[in-house]
């Protein structure tokens, strides 16, 4: 080797040193920036046309634009996961596919089994049903063996939304602590598996009831603060979106204009 090829094969070590050293420090900087991610939650109620008595029409979802919001999740290769596992991402144990977003259904009521299920069936979508216990066998509400074949079905995931759906900030810490504790423990017994996710009723918390959640052994809860980016930080108050009455076109550009949404 002369001295020619030899400064040119110290100029190749020192670029090569140089690129280590750049991606190293770029590691660097992304591990230590808090980690957020982009899963929108869709909040559902009823799936069914509203009642001609109801004062809240807007909890309502005909099962036929239902079915039409699924099958455009489908077409766009949008991919429902449990609440659970966008907690798994959060805490990283977990990477989720692009375009993931979850479904969310509160209070179980009877259609959900009815009408709603049929349809996750046919679309092989996952949803995560959050339980009013005190409501099981109701009219209008599931049946406790219904809720046991959903439970069982690997479709759904469980989780607690309280015995009574009271509003906790107003309740004594004794009393919060029953709704939100007894809860996740009697589904527990009543299912035979873990209830890692909990929806504070109307979507009323505050640091206290939130403590709580916590301190029980919940992996995460989901609130109504509306936005799709959640953080490490929000994993007790994940923040959800409402779909409405949207169908079409127009369900698939108001999702995925969340996807671009820094809040
Ligand atoms: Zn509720």
């Amino acid at each position: 080797m002369n001295q020619k090829e030899r400064t040119k094969v110290l100029i190749c070590l020192a670029v090569l040193a140089g690129l280590f050293l750049l991606t190293s420090i770029t590691r660097a900087a992304v591990t230590t920036t808090p980690f957020s991610e982009n899963v929108p939650i869709l909040m559902y109620h009823y799936i069914e046309s509203p009642t001609a008595t109801t004062s809240l029409p807007g909890l309502y979802l005909p099962t036929a634009v239902f079915a039409n919001q699924l099958q455009e999740l489908r077409r766009y290769h949008a991919n429902p996961v449990f609440v659970s596992e966008i907690a798994a991402s959060l805490r990283s144990e977990k990477k989720l596919p692009p375009y993931s977003m979850a479904l969310t259904f509160d209070d179980g009521y009877q259609d959900f089994y009815t009408n709603a299920f049929p349809l996750l069936k046919k679309y092989k979508m996952k949803a995560t049903l959050y339980i009013i216990i005190n409501k099981l066998d109701k009219p209008g509400y599931l049946t406790k063996a219904e809720l046991k074949e959903l439970a069982e079905s690997g479709l759904v995931e469980i989780g607690s939304h309280t015995f009574n759906h009271p509003d906790l900030r107003a309740l004594k810490a004794k009393n919060a602590k029953f709704e939100i504790a007894s809860s996740k423990i009697e589904l527990e017994k009543r299912l035979g598996q873990l209830i890692p996710t909990f929806a504070y009723p109307f979507g009323y918390y505050a640091g206290e009831q939130l403590a709580i959640v916590k301190a029980i052994g919940y992996e995460a809860a989901v609130s109504v603060n509306p936005g799709s980016r959640h953080s490490t930080q929000d994993l007790f108050a994940l923040k959800r979106i409402r779909p409405g009455s949207r169908g079409g076109s127009e369900f698939v550009k108001w999702l995925f204009s969340w996807y671009n949404s820094k809040y």
